[in-house]
């Protein structure tokens, strides 16, 4: 990824109104209209791309953090259209024939992927639908090395002027001509593949990298990979947009993971070692003798990948304690013997004040905290 302080000639603590001005003066030089030659259009794009983010202070501010623009910026703005009205009012119609070849649109694809490919990352053969240029006429538009002829209504300018009164007097308008739809010149002779348009639909395989670490809303970016302009123009870029399927027993939180499990109340009081099934495949978990119910035990680094290095997260074991709901007479027998032999009798109930906590920090703590939040 570019720097975009870099793009914009800018210093990293430039102001909001030097970031302005920097884009102003990059923008009349590079804008399209302005500078018609195509490989400008480019730098145009990126410049425009870095001003949307600096001129936006939030996300000014999650780049400076090393934020993800593809998953930070989601949400679709592709264009600059609204940039262009700001500086130029109204953009390319008004100023002139428009060119035929303009740059092409960006595509967006949705991408599902399991917990196991998010964490681990994958590769993905993709069918892909966009415009692509036309072979036959290489783009042009035109059939047999024909070109386009200079439009008769309105003489290339590619705009009709009308005069019109109203109470402030002549009032003179111009708008995109007709017959050429404002491009100054007409094809005569269309070619037969793409209609003029200089482009078909073609669909296309791609195999798309999917780094370890994606989550829901994740944008890989495949620059040139989108639809191909009409007249030939330069294609748009492709954007792999991830959707995470929901895991069956694990729960993502960021970059750890959760699992609840249930164990029974003489396991919990004995400890002893339980196997879950997790991302990396069965894992023992270790019970310490006297767990409480509602306690956690933290698996280091059987989460997610992190996207951006830096190891993984944890997995976090979330114990339930169960007490039997059924006893068969010599279970019954043995509880009791247990009972006695610990001196457990009804009244042996511990009244706990408000904010007291338990010596083993378990639901008692867990109490606690809810009711002081
Ligand atoms: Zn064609
Ligand atoms: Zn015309």
């Amino acid at each position: 990824m570019s720097d975009y302080y870099e793009l914009l000639g800018v210093g990293r603590d430039a102001s909001a109104e030097e970031i302005k001005r920097a884009y102003r003066k990059l923008a009349r030089e590079y804008h399209p209209d302005v500078n018609p030659d195509p490989s400008t259009q480019d730098k145009f794009k990126l410049i425009s791309t870095a001003y949307e983010v600096l001129s936006d202070p939030q996300k000014r501010q999650t780049y400076d953090l090393g934020g993800d623009p593809y998953s930070q910026f989601g949400g679709g703005n592709f264009g600059f259209g609204d940039i262009m009205d700001a500086f130029f009012g109204g953009g390319a119609s008004s100023r002139g024939p428009r060119a035929r070849s303009r740059a092409g649109q960006d595509a967006l694809i949705r991408v599902e992927v399991d917990l196991s490919e998010a964490c681990f990352g994958t590769t993905r053969e993709l069918s892909v639908e966009t415009a692509v240029s036309c072979t036959k006429c290489e783009g042009t538009g035109c059939a047999n090395g024909s070109a386009p002829k200079t439009c008769e209504i309105c003489r290339g300018r590619g705009e009709t002027q009308q005069v019109t009164r109203s109470f402030i007097g002549q009032v003179m308008t111009s708008r995109p001509c007709a017959n050429c739809q404002g491009y100054g010149s007409v094809i005569t002779d269309p070619c037969a593949e793409c209609a003029g348009d200089g482009r078909v639909r073609s669909r296309r395989n791609l195999s798309v990298k999917i780094p370890a670490g994606v989550e829901t809303g994740n944008r890989i970016q495949m620059s040139g990979q989108g639809e191909v302009g009409p007249g030939g123009g330069p294609a748009g870029d492709l954007y792999i947009e991830i959707i995470e399927r929901p895991h069956e027993t694990l729960a993502r939180e960021g970059y750890n993971l959760h699992i609840a499990i249930a164990i029974p109340m003489t396991s919990a009081a004995l400890g002893g070692k339980v196997s879950i099934e997790t991302l990396d495949g069965p894992k023992d978990v270790s019970i310490k003798a006297g767990l409480q119910s509602g306690s956690t035990v933290t698996l280091k680094d059987l989460g997610i990948t992190k996207l951006r290095g830096g190891g993984r997260g944890d997995l976090i074991v979330h114990v339930e304690v169960t007490i039997p709901t059924k006893l068969n007479k010599e279970q019954e027998e043995l509880l009791r013997s247990l009972a006695t032999a610990r001196g457990d009798t009804g009244e042996s109930a511990q009244i706990h004040k408000i904010g007291e906590r338990n010596s083993d920090g378990g639901l008692f703590g867990r109490f606690r905290d809810a009711f002081n939040r």
